[in-house]
């Protein structure tokens, strides 16, 4: 199946804009990683409606109605989208969906790089485990965790790989680690080419080396994920219409950038669904 609209995470955004083509009659895929900003919230006093509602209950009215209005949702991180001619090809968690164009609702916070990461994307270098697990099966890998998705992971890779070692970009709960997998003290500091085919991680005083490093964080940069996006700092640059520098690619939300809000998140959702809607009507100017 080729959905006509991919929505990129599943935030007040997202969800907006789901409505809006749903009620064009656009299939839609929403795919996410998580609850995103809103879900931190504890109360949202401004935003109509809500009665000061926590940002978990807000989240789970604007996900259920963008299923009753019929989007299908799925808790998976998008990890790559590739342009192909009138249709894009997107890594959804394992699996290679298409769809005719593509809404950015990833929010804000995208976590920095590590020094060479960018370099050895591909190449001894992966940001999804389920995709990528097989291609290391019986070898020694690396793990930099971010959060508990990552030590589910990397729990994942320790039944395919000969060994999984584990390094911490953020501090989380490592509890569930799977106890065959060795614990590495200290923070990320760069990553590199070794000898042959290995890959070297260096914090602040030693190095450890593996076939593969798993970056897993609940993003993606956004030039990673779709190279050609034009950005102004943090956000994705855009039109008044939303449309981004790549064609049948609009943007909404905190990703659009200031302000960081619901209702203009809401807002956003609803101008970007409408041009991609005139976009799979039209053709989108190239
Ligand atoms: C603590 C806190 C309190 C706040 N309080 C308020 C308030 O009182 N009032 C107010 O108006 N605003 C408030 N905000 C801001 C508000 O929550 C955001 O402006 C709003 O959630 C933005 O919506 P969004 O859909 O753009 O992004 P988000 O809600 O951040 O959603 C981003 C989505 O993208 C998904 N995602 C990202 N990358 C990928 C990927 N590669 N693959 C798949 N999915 C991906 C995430 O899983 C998530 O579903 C608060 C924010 C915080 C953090």
């Amino acid at each position: 199946m080729i959905y006509d609209v991919l929505i990129i995470g599943a935030g007040p955004a997202g969800c907006s804009a789901a409505l809006t083509l749903r009620n064009r009659n656009k299939t839609v895929l929403m795919a996410y990683t998580g609850d995103g900003a809103l879900g931190l919230a504890e109360k949202i006093n401004n935003y109509p409606g809500t009665r000061g509602k926590s940002g978990r209950e807000m989240l789970e009215l604007f996900r259920a109605e963008a299923l009753d209005a019929g989007a299908e949702i799925r808790k998976d991180k998008v990890s790559q989208l590739l342009p192909m001619g009138d249709t894009f090809s997107a890594i959804v968690g394992p699996e290679i969906v298409s769809a005719r164009s593509v809404l950015l609702t990833i929010g804000a916070s995208r976590g920095k790089e590590i020094p060479g990461e960018q370099t050895l994307l591909g190449r001894g270098v992966s940001y999804c485990a389920t995709c990528d697990a097989m291609l290391y099966r019986g070898r020694p890998v690396l793990v930099i965790g971010t959060d508990q998705e990552s030590v589910e992971e990397a729990n994942f890779l320790s039944g395919v790989c000969s060994s999984v070692q584990y390094l911490c970009e953020k501090k989380h709960d490592l509890t569930a680690l799977n106890e065959k997998i060795v614990r590495l003290p200290g923070k990320p500091g760069a990553v590199e080419r070794a000898d042959g085919t290995q890959i070297r991680v260096r914090t602040e005083d030693r190095a450890y080396t593996a076939d593969c490093v798993f970056i897993l964080r609940p993003a993606v940069a956004p030039g990673t994920l779709l190279p050609g996006l034009t950005t102004d700092g943090a956000a994705i640059r855009h039109d008044e219409k939303m449309r981004t520098s790549v064609p049948r690619v609009c943007v909404a939300g905190d990703a659009a950038g200031a302000p960081l809000q619901v209702a203009k998140a809401v807002g956003d959702g609803c101008i970007a669904a409408l041009s991609l809607a005139e976009d799979l009507k039209t053709g989108a100017p190239e």
